[in-house]
């Protein structure tokens, strides 16, 4: 419970007002439904014909308790009743208090929409905002994080464990305020017909919750589970529609299918027995409920069958049938209410792994008072950098390497040997382990985060597009930028002439990931982002991926343009796109076991000279 109040705490205090208006809403719709139920006795003592009693009316006056007031309006609408019976008959009487009844029916069932009705903005509200902080925080979190939580297990918290926050936690609000009231309205009118029978009721009512909660007791963990298994799902999901050609392609599908049919059975096994028991928390509440009705009609019933007038001394008969009314009106409450307790258990094991990601620390922070840096002047110097990875291997060994403004360093080496890593780290992807990383004197992680990535662009290996125009994406980081713009971007990375052939021109959308385009393409793309951005400092990793001769030629092309005025840090796997680097570092696990001009080099007669004739082969 407590936990629950901090999830409400935390989520539904900017809905305050529509909380206020669904208490409003449900109060208005209990008195209405009590007061629609009180004409029922009136009702049965015309057709009992019971309605010889001779009443008065009695005027209120101040300084009655509450009870002494009661009694004076039930007695004064008695003797109203009986009024109007003289005066237009009981079958008039009884159409008008049926009239009544529907009435007030009425009003109550509308308290009662507008009651949900007001709680509808809350959940979508809260809804929204869990998924919003979950977005944000997934942007902000470093890159280390997502190598441990995979993509589709992030996707699964985001779809499964957000509805199931909604559908259990929020829905149960709605209930955990609406029952409360219905409770203790009903509750205080049995009090006040007959508070003997209702302490009766009491002493049954205890016992019959103590059941429901025992079954209700291990549901969170099994949910937990089964949310877990849900994960796994999602993440070969994911995984299966990124490597759709490779399973293809190695006729793999038996293989993958009876992956999935282990994840899946076992899910369904878990949300079975999750299930089971929910399902049980229904009829369960239902016979309990009956169970009471049951006990109490019994001793309420034989005090009335003792007593020969047909009404005992406790109680008579229609005001007992009002009773049992309400007596039944207070089980749907408690029933939804038991309903709650059960769903709020599966709602809280979802928050707690939404809180996983949430709670999740950043490692990568900034400090109080960042250094602002407008432009990059000199040099990025890495000094004596150990980096590893959170497994603790080291992936990097003591790293020396000075970068002056408009040179180009390129590095390579074989696959695994640190490449990537190493650029990673310049614009605080990951943080050194060991040594600093200061662009012109200052240690980046001194500096103010937004600043630092501000001097970089990045062409990547694999484009990353979005789905969506070529116009944004190549406008992608850059505020404001205007059609003339992009369009000279795209003429220098050698990308116009292809755009301008599609039918939309720069509006046309690239499909997912641009699928729509080819490889080169792509590449294009990306290279006319990075340069209407414009940059000091260029991060390229060079593509592996074969592209066509004359495609190739074009990407080269855009690069040279894009790397003459910048200083560069390139991972390089064709060696002719490096020769005029100004230095080449060779790197093998972790270290560089070279470096020096592409001459230098080949005079070595190293590594590099090696790699060299390999390419030339
Ligand atoms: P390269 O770019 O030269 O191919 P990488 O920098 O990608 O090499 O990788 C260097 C080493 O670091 C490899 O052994 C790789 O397995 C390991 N590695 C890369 N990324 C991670 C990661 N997120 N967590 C743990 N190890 C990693």
């Amino acid at each position: 419970m407590k936990e629950f109040l901090k999830v409400i705490k935390r989520y539904v205090a900017p809905y305050k007002k529509y909380l206020g208006w669904s208490i409003l809403m449900n109060v208005l719709s209990a008195i209405f439904n009590i007061f629609s139920f009180t004409m029922i006795i009136p009702i049965l003592r015309i057709l009992f014909k019971m309605s010889d009693t001779v009443y008065e009316y009695i005027p209120l006056t101040s300084g009655l308790s509450i009870k002494e007031i009661g009694n004076v309006l039930a007695n004064n609408a008695n003797w109203w009743v009986i009024q109007v019976i003289d005066d237009i008959g009981p079958s008039m009487t009884l159409l008008l208090l049926c009239a009544f009844l529907g009435i007030m029916t009425l009003l109550k069932t509308s308290c009662y929409f507008g009651s949900s009705a007001v709680m509808i903005p809350i959940r979508t509200g809260v809804l929204r905002d869990i998924r919003m902080q979950l977005y944000n925080k997934i942007m902000s979190l470093p890159l280390g994080f997502f190598s441990q939580e995979r993509k589709g297990d992030i996707i699964a918290r985001m779809t499964g464990d957000v509805g199931e926050i909604e559908s259990s936690i929020m829905s149960s609000l709605d209930m955990l305020i609406k029952n409360p009231i219905l409770i203790f309205f009903y509750f205080t009118t049995m009090m006040v017909v007959s508070w003997k029978l209702t302490v009766f009721t009491l002493v049954v009512v205890p016992a019959l919750g103590w059941i429901m909660g025992v079954i209700g007791k291990q549901l969170k963990r099994k949910s937990l589970q089964a949310q877990e298994l849900w994960s796994d799902t999602m993440s070969q999901v994911e995984e299966t529609l990124g490597g759709l050609r490779v399973i293809k392609a190695f006729n793999a599908e038996k293989n993958m299918e009876g992956r999935f049919s282990k994840v899946t059975a076992d899910l369904r096994d878990k949300t079975s027995r999750v299930s089971t028991r929910q399902a049980l928390a229904h009829p369960m509440s239902e016979f309990l409920g009956t169970i009471l009705i049951m006990i109490v009609l019994w001793f309420g019933g034989s005090l009335i069958l003792k007593s020969e007038t047909g009404s005992s001394s406790l109680i008579d008969a229609p005001t007992f049938i009002f009773y049992m009314v309400m007596l039944y009106s207070i089980i749907n409450p408690l029933k939804d209410f038991t309903k709650a307790t059960y769903n709020v258990p599966k709602g809280l094991a979802s928050m707690e792994r939404v809180d996983k990601i949430l709670n999740a620390p950043n490692e990568i922070t900034e400090i109080k008072n960042p250094t602002h840096i407008q432009d990059f002047k000199d040099k990025i110097e890495i000094s004596h950098v150990r980096f590893c990875y959170e497994d603790g291997k080291t992936i990097l060994k003591d790293i020396n390497v000075s970068i002056h403004k408009g040179n180009t360093v390129a590095i390579v080496g074989e696959s695994g040997a640190g490449k990537s890593t190493l650029v990673d780290l310049i614009p605080r992807f990951y943080d050194v382990t060991e040594g600093d990383i200061k662009i012109d004197g200052i240690d980046i992680r001194n500096l103010k985060m937004k600043d630092l990535r501000q001097l970089m662009g990045y062409v990547n290996q694999e484009p990353i597009l979005f789905n969506d125009t070529i116009f944004n994406n190549i406008a992608f980081g850059v505020e404001g930028a205007t059609m003339e713009q992009v369009v000279e971007a795209a003429k220098i990375a050698n990308a116009h002439d292809f755009i301008m052939e599609k039918e939309n021109g720069y509006m046309e959308n690239i499909g997912d990931r641009g699928t729509k385009l080819s490889g080169g393409q792509r590449q294009r793309i990306s290279i006319a982002r990075a340069i209407l951005k414009n940059p000091p400092i260029l991060i390229l990793d060079e593509a592996t991926a074969s592209l066509d001769t004359e495609s190739e030629r074009l990407v080269q092309e855009a690069l040279f343009r894009l790397m003459s005025t910048r200083t560069t840090i390139a991972i390089a796997h064709r060696l002719s796109t490096i020769k005029n680097s100004d230095e080449i570092l060779v790197m093998s696990d972790g270290e560089i076991v070279e470096r020096g001009k592409h001459e230098e080099l080949i005079q070595m007669n190293g590594y590099y000279k090696k790699l060299n004739d390999m390419q030339s082969l």
